[in-house]
């Protein structure tokens, strides 16, 4: 059992990042804390286990520093999504529209053995577009997704319900 400690006090809210109008969830201030991010690995460690996971899809590039902990807790695999022109040898994309444009993530085309149950993690979950895209893009290489998990929700924009997966999440805002 982890203490009860509220991991909301960790977490900054900074006004109008990237863009004006925009609060940014920053987790940097509960990473850099040793006993809070050790309990925020705990959590999630537990939230997921029950899932039987074999790899973990990490989102570039917070998702790193959440499924990096989590896979070495969880004895399991770590395989990386990415942006374009990141990942050496053959790999697969998956196309997707962003609020203005759109964007791409990658996998090396040999990352995922067909039928490996994959949980897919990044730091927050807002609209779901992301882990939508993701979750895409791991069935095309043959991934049994079987969750997704994030330290922060937003559960105003609805992210949760786009996505045809499980979802655990350690802190919501509304
Ligand atoms: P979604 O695709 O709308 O669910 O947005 C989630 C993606 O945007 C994730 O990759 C997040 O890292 C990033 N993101 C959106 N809002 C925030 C925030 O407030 N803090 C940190 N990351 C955010």
């Amino acid at each position: 059992t982890t203490p009860s400690i509220d991991l909301k006090q960790y977490i900054r809210g900074i006004p109008d990042f990237p863009k004006p109008g925009i609060l940014f969830y920053d987790i940097s201030t509960l990473m850099r804390n040793a006993d809070a991010w050790q309990i925020a690995m705990g959590r999630l460690t537990a939230a997921v286990a029950p899932w039987s996971v074999d790899v973990l899809a990490a989102i570039e590039s917070r998702g790193f520093l959440t499924a990096a902990p989590l896979a070495s807790r969880l004895g399991c695999g770590l395989v990386m999504l990415r942006k374009p022109g990141k990942l050496p040898g053959e790999t697969i994309s998956y196309d997707y529209d962003l609020e203005y444009g759109k964007d791409s993530l990658h996998i090396q085309a040999d990352a995922i053995v067909p039928g490996q149950r994959v949980v897919v993690m990044d730091d927050l979950l807002a609209t779901g577009g992301t882990l939508a895209a993701s979750i895409a893009l791991l069935r095309k290489v043959g991934a049994e997704v079987v969750g997704a998990a994030t330290l922060i929700e937003l559960t105003g924009l609805g992210g949760r319900d786009r996505l045809d997966v499980p979802v655990k999440t350690l802190v919501a805002y509304d």
